[in-house]
């Protein structure tokens, strides 16, 4: 079969870590279940090596044509402290023309454009180009709603969201409290809350959203999204449940020392302490979670980074890059390294997150709840402590602890305050030790075989939502092919 008979998608992924695996991963399924050719454009942030990393093996693997476009220089357009999102928005933006004219010069002319949430603005290039055009969100169905439903809530409620008393209803959809709302769209009078209602406008102009969920973890908010009594008035457009998509990034660099000490160790018995590719925490947090860990006398590995005294998401331009053991000696409370040498590894800025979540001794993560972390974590089977810092991580905890009933997490929010090491101790000890743990463990268990069947061939609900998708893509190319 020649690539020209095949369906041809065109995938763009904005920067950053997070963002760029969802979308090579989605890449990597077209091609080798739905016989699709997939041309992947990645807008790469140029300082993380953790995402250089990823993308050099994305591209020598040929699977995908992987193409990075530069990230144009945006200095004069936003502040010097302007907000991640309105920094990845407008490099988004910016970047159109360049994208416009890559896809112009491909060999094969593309059949569909998928994008991801900050890809919107180039949703008009498929119309132009009359292909079909879809909204990849890697992220959970109940954000979806929220995303949808802001331009609504723009136009209804008054004031900062942060002061409202109660809780927001979007339709069909769990109450969403005021504090659990994504951090970008708090402060009302900041250039990204209207980059996300936007967004939101944009997104019913695709004729396609894909989810990176399952139809059995979030029927309420999938129901809401699709349902014309719900969002589906304002959606309009298909749902396709495609997840969970998660990668194996393969343990890059030498973790054999690393993977001979979890080998060595009990079955389900080590807590690993990660905030994602650009989680940071105060030096006094991280003064606390490391005595918290010490008192609680369990085994951990914990990837730490440089303290960050402002936002939660000090790193997300340079995930991986950085601080190396010495600045950690110096970081941590005094005897720390040796008093935990023989029941904790510290491993600073990266660590192969999967390659440690899928190992039969780690029983327990302590996360950001980055979404991506959350699949990999439930599909490892591995129950949570969550410590949400920014982004939508408070609504995934909100799911993982209140609906899902497979986590547990701190009194004060993390991101409001510091969770004191007493109360650090406890959680941990609650996941690894107690009775609960046991019981919430295997909850996640469930979830586990929910989201292999969800991917099971032919049958699986993800699966065939995504043949569904790909089934179109070929009927709709047919069609332009016979106008
Ligand atoms: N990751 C990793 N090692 C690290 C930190 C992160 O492999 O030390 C991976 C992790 O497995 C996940 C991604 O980076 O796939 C982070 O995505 P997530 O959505 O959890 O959080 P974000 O980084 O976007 O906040």
């Amino acid at each position: 079969e020649s690539s020209s008979s095949k369906p041809h998608a065109v995938l763009l992924s904005s920067p950053g870590v997070g963002h760029v695996i969802p979308v090579l991963e989605l890449g990597k399924r077209l091609v080798t279940l739905y016989n699709f050719q997939v041309t992947i454009f990645v807008v790469a942030s140029q300082t993380s090596a953790a995402e250089s990393k990823i993308l050099q093996s994305a591209m020598s693997s040929k699977l995908c044509h992987v193409i990075e476009i530069p990230a144009p220089d945006i200095s004069g357009l936003v502040d010097p402290d302007a907000a991640v999102v309105t920094i990845i928005s407008v490099i988004m933006r910016e970047i159109k023309p360049a994208f416009r004219s890559a896809i112009s010069a491909l060999k094969t002319t593309p059949t569909a454009l998928i994008v991801d949430l900050f890809g919107t603005e180039s949703l008009a290039i498929a119309e132009e180009l009359q292909i079909p055009k879809y909204v990849y969100v890697g992220t959970n169905a109940w954000c979806v709603a929220l995303f949808v439903y802001a331009p609504t809530l723009d136009k209804t409620v008054q004031g900062q969201y942060v002061v409202q008393n109660e809780s927001f209803n979007i339709p069909g959809c769990r109450p969403l409290r005021p504090e659990d709302v994504v951090d970008p769209m708090l402060d009302r009078t900041n250039q990204q809350y209207f980059e996300y209602v936007h967004i939101g406008e944009e997104i019913p102009l695709s004729d396609g959203i894909l989810v990176n969920t399952w139809e059995d973890l979030q029927p309420t908010a999938l129901t809401a999204l699709r349902d014309d009594k719900y969002l589906g008035r304002i959606t309009k457009v298909p749902i396709y449940t495609v997840g969970p998509i998660i990668r194996r990034l393969g343990p890059a660099g030498s973790w054999n020392e690393l993977f001979d000490w979890l080998d060595k160790q009990p079955s389900e018995s080590v807590l690993y302490v990660s905030f994602g590719s650009g989680g940071t925490l105060t030096y006094e947090q991280i003064t606390e979670l490391a005595w918290g860990l010490e008192l609680s006398q369990q085994r951990f590995i914990w990837v730490v980074r440089l303290p960050n005294e402002t936002t939660g998401d000090g790193s997300f331009f340079t995930a991986g890059s950085g601080a190396g053991d010495d600045d950690l000696s110096s970081l941590l409370p005094d005897g720390f390294l040796s008093r935990t040498l023989d029941i904790g590894v510290v491993v600073p800025q990266w660590a192969p997150q999967i390659d440690i979540l899928s190992h039969p001794s780690v029983g327990g993560f302590l996360s950001h709840c980055g979404w991506n972390s959350t699949l990999e974590s439930i599909t490892n089977g591995v129950p949570m402590i969550v410590w949400p810092l920014y982004s939508e991580q408070r609504m995934n905890a909100t799911i993982l602890t209140e609906e899902l009933g497979v986590a547990i997490r701190s009194k004060v929010l993390p991101s409001k305050g510091v969770v004191g090491r007493e109360e650090i101790k406890t959680m941990v000890r609650r996941i690894l030790v107690d009775e609960e743990g046991y019981e919430i463990r295997a909850k996640v268990k469930e979830l586990q075989r929910s989201a292999q069947k969800a991917w099971t061939r032919e049958s699986g609900s993800s699966y065939s939502s995504l043949a569904r998708l790909a089934k179109e893509c070929g009927m709709m190319t047919k069609r332009n092919a016979n106008d």
